[in-house]
Parts: C-alpha cells; structure tokens; sequence
C-alpha cells in the first residue's frame, strides 16, 4: 500500500465516525506524508489545525491507521511550510525545543504553559499569586500547595507554570534538580505496575527523591486505598525533608471522597487556593493575549461575542477561537461576528454544559443522521431503533435525568423502555468493540 492508499481508506473510516461538518472542515485539508516504522507524519495547512487534531482527534487517527496498517504507529504533525509564517515558525520551534530538553532529562512540561501565558484576573488573582511564591522558593513558603477549580480553568497550566519558572530559576544553578510533572493516573499506574512487578524501590527512588513534585487531577485518587497509603508516605517524605509539594483538584479536599482522613489532612496543611469562574473582563483579556500568540486576527466584536457566549470553561473559549482561526484560513475570508456565529453555532449552545434530554438527542442524531422529531416518534424501523436506544442509553449515563423523565422526553415513553434500551446498548458495548468505541466517541463529543 502506498501513502495515498492508506490514507484514502483512513479518512473514509474516519467519516464514518464523526459527523460531515466536523469531518469536512478538519480532515478535508490533512495529508499524509510519511510513513517511516513506527513513524507517521500527517500534514497540516496551519497550527490552528495542528493544535485542533492534536487535541481532539490523534487518538481517533491513531487508532484507525494501525487498523489498516496491523502495526504500532505514533503520530506526528507537520505544519505546511507554504503556510506558516515565518515568526510563529521560530516560537513554535522555540517551544518544541524546549520541550525536547527538557524530555530528556526525564522533564515533562507544557512549554506553553507559564506565567507569562497566564493571563490574571479577579478568580484566579489569589491562585496564581501562590503558585508564584511556590515557584520563586520551592518547599519554602506554601507547602503543599493545593489548587482547586473548575473544568478549563487553567489549574493545569498553573501546575506547568509552577515547573517552568522552577526550572528556569535554578536549572543553571542546580543542574540536578528534580522535578516531577504528573498527574494522579501516572501516579498510580507507576505503584500498580511497581507492585507487580517487584520495583517498588525504584518508585519509591522516584517519588520520593525529588525536589518538586507536582500532581495534578488529585481527585481521581477517591476510592483508590493503595495508592493514597503510597501518596501518604511519599508525601511524609517529601515533606519532612522541605521539598515542595503542589496538587491540583477540580474540588476541595473536604469534597474529595472516599479518602483516609490523614491524606485529606495532609492537603490541608499549607495552602488552599481556589480559582474561580472568569468574569467577561478576564474572559476578552484572555482572548486578546492568545489571539496574538496564535496569530489570529480576532476582531473586538467578536471577542467580545466569544467573551459573553462561553460562560466559563476557557479551554472552550479557546476552542471556539482555534476553530474561528481554521475556517478562516481555509475560506481566505477575515473573522467576523456573522462567521463566528455561523461557525460556532454549535459550539455555543450553553444548554451543552447544563447537559440534556434534548441535547443528548441532538448529537446522537447529528451522528446518525437522523432528524430529532424521527427519535421522538414513534417509528420502529431498525435504522431508528438503535440509535434511538443508544440516545436514552446516553441521557441515563450523562444527565441528572430520571428514567421516567428521559422516557417523557423520547415521546411518551415510559422507564420499562428506557431501561429495556439501557440493557441492549450495554450489551452490545460490551461484545462489539466497534461499537465500543462509537459510544466513546459520543460520549467525549457530548461531554466535551
Ligand atoms: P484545567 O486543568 O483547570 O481543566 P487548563 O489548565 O487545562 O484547565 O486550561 C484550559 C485552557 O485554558 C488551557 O489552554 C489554558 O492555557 C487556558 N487558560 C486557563 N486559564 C487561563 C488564563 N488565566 N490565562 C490564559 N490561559 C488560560
Ligand atoms: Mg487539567
């Protein structure tokens, strides 16, 4: 098989899973380029495309090219150097090289991700003015420093902040420090395959001999006993020999459960610091700093429109600008308010955060190509059936809606039938693992 054949048989796999619009604007202007071992270079015309695959899609690409091709393959990006200009050319190379030395020393971080990159604002002012503390004097003001806040914002890039001015502090200094970027899964797969594997003296080495450690998502260490006995330890560790310690948490420590009392202590030991939802002055601040760093020419209006449309996550404000970037570049037209709703129609619907009935409905037709009245109704037609169950299925896991109300909602339905239609799309999910992964990818769609 030559490149263009793989490929041609990707993208056609890849239709089929996600919907045309979506299809249409992302996968259309990719290529591939080159097909080396494990190595694939796909093409992209700009990095608003580079980001937005990388970010949504490189699992779905991934996945679909090893079919084909029955091997392991890693994905990498290749922006078109007809496109890109030559000043971001140099940061982007900047940043990736960065990132490389950094990797080499066993350093995981976001190079993008720092202070200067961080826009301040009232709900995040009293965060960031910690993390900057803790940066300026590891393991001497602040210890632990425990971040909570909301889904997008920011308390990653606050994490990587922390590790990238530590670095650039004292990496000339101390050559030897170390620091830890990771996020609680790392965390506990590390433990987990150590304790199989009889190598809990290295993880011990590693956790517990470094001078910065910083987790992130913590929360997801609830209901985990094993881990937390072992994060417990390495944190006394750490600790009693003055090395800094930061988490990040989408909740308070108080919130946090099920959790022994002495880690939930421990958490509490230094300083608490939250970061609240942004308000339209912090959210245009933010559109105006990335715009310039991407290149993009974001008109006031428009950020203003963005500003007020996106109500908190500022990883979706971001979105909606990169998605803006993209459809303008490959239309040759500027960015207009008239674009932007047109573009981001879909994206702007608020009903999508508050998550229902109608909501769930809406996608799962996109996907199947149904209309939203055929869901309702009450055809029986098999090409309406099963999507129809695989919506009530969806409305049951995602939403806080009762089975009788989702039943209501699917046209009078009642909770036998939705309960009927939950049992079947369970076991199809469970034998089918192409199905599988269609209702993953729903899910992450309607989620997201
Ligand atoms: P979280 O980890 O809280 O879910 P992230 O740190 O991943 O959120 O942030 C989501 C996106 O929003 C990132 O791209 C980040 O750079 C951006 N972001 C969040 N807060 C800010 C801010 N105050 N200034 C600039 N960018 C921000
Ligand atoms: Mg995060």
């Amino acid at each position: 098989m030559d490149l263009d054949d793989i490929w041609g048989k990707a993208i056609d796999a890849i239709q089929e899973k996600i919907d045309n619009q979506t299809f249409e604007l992302w996968f259309k202007p990719l290529k591939l380029i080159q097909l080396q071992d494990q190595q694939l270079t796909i093409e992209t015309p700009n990095r608003f495309f580079k980001e937005w695959i990388e970010d949504h899609y490189i699992g779905l690409i991934n996945e679909v090219i090893e079919k084909i091709i029955k091997r392991q393959v890693s994905i990498k990006f290749k922006i078109s150097d007809k496109q890109q200009d030559a000043t971001l050319r140099k940061v982007e190379a900047k940043l990736e090289n960065r990132k490389a030395r950094l990797a080499s020393k066993g350093i995981f971080l976001n190079p993008k991700y720092t202070f200067d990159s961080f826009v301040e604002g009232h709900c995040n002012q009293f965060a960031r003015a910690a993390a900057m503390a803790v940066a300026n004097s590891p393991g001497k003001s602040y210890n632990p420093l425990f971040i909570y806040g909301g889904v997008g914002l920011g308390k990653t890039h606050l994490m990587n902040a922390i590790g990238n001015l530590v670095i650039d502090l004292v990496i000339d200094k101390v050559p030897g420090i170390k620091l830890l970027y990771a996020s609680v899964e790392q965390f506990l797969n590390e433990f987990v395959y150590s304790m199989r594997n009889d190598k809990m003296n290295e993880f011990k080495g590693k956790y517990r001999d470094l001078d910065v450690l910083l987790i992130d998502d913590i929360q997801f260490i609830a209901g985990k006993t094993g881990t937390q006995d072992e994060l417990f330890h390495t944190f006394n560790a750490l600790y009693d020999s003055h090395k800094q310690i930061v988490f990040s948490s989408d909740r308070p420590p108080k919130d946090i459960s099920p959790i022994t009392e002495r880690l939930r202590s421990r958490f509490g030991m230094g300083l608490i610091a939250d970061i609240q939802a942004p308000d339209v002055e912090t959210k245009v601040a933010i559109l105006g700093k990335k715009s310039e760093m991407e290149g993009i020419k974001l008109p006031e209006d428009v950020i203003y429109l963005l500003a007020d449309k996106v109500k908190s996550n500022i990883r979706e404000l971001e979105s909606c600008m990169i998605r803006l970037g993209a459809y303008s570049s490959i239309s040759g037209s500027p960015i207009t308010t008239e674009m932007a709703k047109e573009v981001l129609n879909d994206m702007m619907y608020e009903e999508k955060k508050a998550l229902t009935v109608e909501f769930v409905q809406k996608t799962v037709c996109e996907y199947y190509g149904l209309k939203p009245h055929d869901i309702k109704a009450r055809k029986r037609s098999r090409d309406i059936v099963f999507p129809r169950q695989v919506a009530m299925y969806l409305c049951k896991a995602l939403t806080d809606t009762s089975l009788s109300e989702i039943g209501k909602g699917f046209g009078g339905k009642d909770h036998s039938t939705v309960i009927h239609a939950c049992k079947q799309v369970e076991k199809r999910r469970s034998t089918d693992g192409d199905f599988s992964r269609k209702l993953d990818y729903l899910i992450n769609k309607i989620k997201d």
